[in-house]
């Protein structure tokens, strides 16, 4: 690919300024329908976006054109989560335009940045698996690659999140009151989708069964497409997201009944389908509006592919090379059974058939080895939804067992447990069993955790098809994550590089490795290190009045909120050090400022203690004297994208310390590394490869591993033996429990501490607090010595390109899609 220029000169001249101006003030007239001399900064920055937007579109159209006429192989990313963020910036960026819109914004009198700020966030995700996705079109838009997304356009995302008294308290996200200015509607892709109803059997002329499903309740999904620019010459590729509408026959029964306003009412009671996206990513909800809105945009989706393919005019034989479908998690899995009845049903193609194609075109990725986030669903809610797809789902599982049972005669125990349908109490459909028997490939989204997959969860398929599993390590955009996020540390790399191939092939950050030991690019480096420390300090400032030092070590956990990720042993360490300081308040501390993030699911009571702990620590150190200087905790409310693209880039420490064997790869990881911070971390997830890219020696690394662990719980895990042998431990846990942060509420955080005494410590804090305290020890030791700091702090960055979502797209291109970049 040739090199991609920031600022392309030819659009910086007067001439293409003065042309965007132009273009700004028509589209303010007649888009926005403002005067010019009386408008909102959003005026301006729906202006704007319709501006960028007409940029895109034209490659956007030529992109379409361009697979359409070669014919190529497409794949289909299907999720129920695209956590996007901002577009404004990142397509700016992506096509060569930020310069001149911002010099031409500039001519006004305006400032790109404060118009940028007008944007609402596209928050239609939960976190890392919604991410992963945004990342991933990201990716294969800057690859050239046909590769589509289909999700769900939610009229809320998820919900942002005020903390007040220091609890989380949540509000409805309505990104979309004043409109999607990125979103093109088509209001001629409709697709019906069928709910409910009853199954009536026929006999083909050639004897075969038949179903027909009939009399039932119909929802529209109407599209809109979300044009997505790739990096520099790039395509620019699509994301259709479906929106619920209601029927016209719905209305028309009631109005026979001349029953106006009950029409008008089933009418508001479909639409709320696409209303809000559930906000809890670790536990399975089990409600039948969530099942709703997986089939629905599975349906909508697949009627679209196919209407594409041409069912019309082609051989079904030929789908599966034409067609690959990724399914982000087992969401989408029903799309298995559903591309089986259209098959079946609709074409006419015999089972074997019809069951080939679909697992040559399916693959399913999976994020989780949690038991409470695998998803089931109760047989007799399937049965009453999507009658023909339980059938077909037993049909499926009946020729499978035949074959296990074929393969391994004898065992009926390993019939029951690879079983579709898990049998054990309230009968369930299994839909992570569906999605591995209905695929060609499974992956995992790091190495260890492909690799517990196919130990613990999946053992018994990985025996049953041992070619079906591989590890596909998660990755992360570049283009967001560094080039835009860091302007003046991508400045510096380009600089020092030569010039900015590295942000489409992110391997040639090796480059800096020799620069580690250049104490003038090093000083460099500390600078841009500093001056975004300074800037987050100022964003703090002005939003929360908070007061950071930018000379002190920051040190950031921002992601959900869950025990598995253990916030609560940040804070244990966080109380030792608060103990420490105050015992001996002379000492050369070195000064640390501990930052926070993360929302919690709404329904989830330990992590939204969590949350209120963490800020009544940061209370009661803020009014101590003693600490002032040395060390400061703050929670930062309504963590989302923006605000990770503020934080990241001024972290010194990034903490992933998660439990050994249950952060499936971890993302922001890997956008804290690509930023130069070093990370404390277990051997859990991507930070496995994270230190082998980087150097073990260039991070710290504490705690038991899986293993280990697997091996401590064998013998009998104590909490209560760390309890009593670890006296800072003891008073930290005593502090907390006795209401020394909480006096107006002795007990508030009791349920916390019983968890970890009384109830087992499910996440084993207390096994891994001793190690973790001595490594953050180590953190100082390192941190006191600016210049070692900043030597492995640039070894981090030259070790991230492994990193990049290019990378993990690549290997999927490869190894399941089978499809290639375009010319
Ligand atoms: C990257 C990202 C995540 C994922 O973070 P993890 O620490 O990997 O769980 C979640 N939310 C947002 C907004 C992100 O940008």
């Amino acid at each position: 690919m040739k090199e991609f220029h920031d600022a392309d000169a030819a659009s910086t001249n007067p001439k293409n300024i003065g042309e965007l101006k132009t273009a700004l003030v028509n589209r303010l007239i007649y888009s926005i329908g403002k005067d010019p001399i009386d408008t909102h900064e959003r005026d301006w920055f729906f202006a704007l976006a319709h501006v960028v937007r007409d940029q895109i579109t034209l490659r956007w159209m030529e992109s379409m054109r361009q697979y359409y006429l070669s014919d190529a192989k497409r794949v289909y990313y299907l999720s129920m989560e695209f956590l996007i963020g901002r577009t404004l910036d990142n397509a700016l960026l992506n096509t060569g335009g930020y310069e001149a819109f911002r010099l031409a914004l500039e001519d006004m009198g305006m400032n790109l940045d404060e118009i940028g700020g007008e944007e609402e966030e596209a928050a239609l995700g939960n976190g890392g698996l919604g991410r992963l996705a945004a990342c991933f079109l990201d990716s294969l838009a800057s690859l050239r690659m046909p590769g589509f997304g289909y999700g769900i356009r939610y009229d809320y995302g998820i919900f942002s999140q005020r903390i007040e008294d220091g609890w989380q308290v949540e509000h409805p996200d309505n990104w979309l009151r004043y409109g999607n200015p990125w979103e093109f509607a088509r209001p001629e892709v409709l697709y019906r989708v069928q709910f409910y109803g009853r199954l009536v059997e026929t006999q083909d002329t050639d004897g075969q069964r038949r179903y027909q499903w009939l009399d039932t309740q119909d929802v529209m999904a109407m599209a809109y497409d979300l044009p997505i620019p790739g990096y520099g010459e790039g395509t620019v590729n699509n994301l259709r997201l479906w929106a619920a509408k209601a029927t016209r026959d719905f209305e028309l029964r009631y109005f026979n009944e001349g029953n106006y306003i009950k029409a008008v009412e089933q009418k508001t009671s479909s639409e709320n389908l696409s209303k809000v996206l559930y906000p809890d990513d670790t536990t399975q909800m089990g409600r039948e509006l969530r099942l709703k809105q997986e089939y629905f945009f599975v349906s909508a989706s697949l009627q679209d592919i196919l209407v594409h393919f041409g069912t019309e005019h082609r051989d079904l034989a030929e789908l599966p090379d034409e067609v690959a479908i990724q399914l982000n998690d087992t969401h989408p899995a029903i799309a298995i059974a559903e591309l089986m009845r259209i098959l079946l049903d609709q074409h006419g193609l015999a089972w074997d058939q019809a069951f080939g194609i679909t697992v040559r075109i399916f693959a399913y990725t999976n994020h989780t080895l949690l038991p409470e986030a695998l998803e089931t669903w109760p047989v007799r809610l399937f049965e009453r939804l999507l009658p023909r797809h339980l059938q077909i789902i037993y049909d499926i599982n009946q020729k499978f067992l035949d074959e296990v049972g074929r393969r391994f005669p004898g065992d009926g125990d390993l019939i029951r447990r690879v079983s579709l349908i898990d049998e054990d109490g309230g009968k369930r459909v299994r839909m992570s069993h569906l999605a591995i028997v209905g695929s060609h490939k499974v992956n995992g989204v790091a190495k260890l955790h492909s690799e517990l997959m196919q130990s613990t969860i999946f053992r018994d398929f990985a025996r049953l098809f041992p070619d079906r599993f591989i590890n596909i390590t998660n990755g992360v955009t570049p283009r967001r994550w560094l080039h835009q996020a860091n302007p003046g540390l991508a400045g510096l790399i380009t600089e020092a590089l030569g010039d900015s191939a590295w942000v489409s092939d992110l391997e040639r950050l090796r480059g800096l490795v020799p620069l580690a030991g250049d104490a003038e690019f090093r000083s460099r480096f500390r600078t841009a290190k500093f001056d975004n420390k300074a800037r987050l300090a100022g964003l703090l400032k002005q939003r929360l009045g908070l007061a950071l030092d930018p000379a002190s070590l920051f040190d950031v956990q921002i992601k959900r909120i869950h025990e598995y990720k253990r916030q609560l042993l940040n804070l244990l360490h966080v109380v030792t050090r608060y103990n420490r300081i105050k015992d001996q308040p002379t000492a050369a501390w070195i000064p640390r400022t501990v930052i926070l993030g993360g929302k919690a699911a709404p329904g989830y009571r330990m992590a939204k203690l969590v949350i209120k702990l963490a800020n009544d620590i940061a209370r009661v150190m803020d009014r101590d004297p003693a600490l002032q200087g040395r060390l400061k905790l703050v929670f930062v409310p309504d963590y989302n994208v923006s605000r990770a693209m503020e934080l990241i880039p001024a972290v010194d420490l990034s903490e992933q310390i998660s439990t050994a064997g249950t952060e499936a790869s971890g993302t922001s990881n890997m956008k804290m590394t690509m930023n130069g911070a070093l990370t404390i971390g277990t051997l859990d997830g991507a930070n496995i490869e994270i230190a082998e890219q980087v150097g073990r020696d260039n991070l710290f690394i504490f705690g038991l591993t899986a293993g280990e662990l697997a091996e401590l719980r064998r013998r009998g895990y104590q909490p209560w033996d760390y309890y009593h042998a670890n006296s800072e431990l003891r008073r930290a846990l005593d502090m907390i429990a006795s209401g020394y942060f909480s006096p107006e509420e002795p007990d508030r955080f009791k349920p916390l501490v019983d968890s970890l005494l009384m109830g087992g410590d499910q996440w084993a804090v207390l096994a891994d607090y001793a190690d973790y305290v001595a490594a953050q020890e180590a953190v100082d030791r390192l941190y006191g010595d600016g210049e070692a700091w900043a030597r492995q702090a640039v070894l981090n960055v030259a070790g991230s390109g492994w990193f990049s979502s290019d990378r993990s797209i690549r290997e999927y291109a490869g190894s399941i899609w089978n499809i290639q970049p375009q010319a």
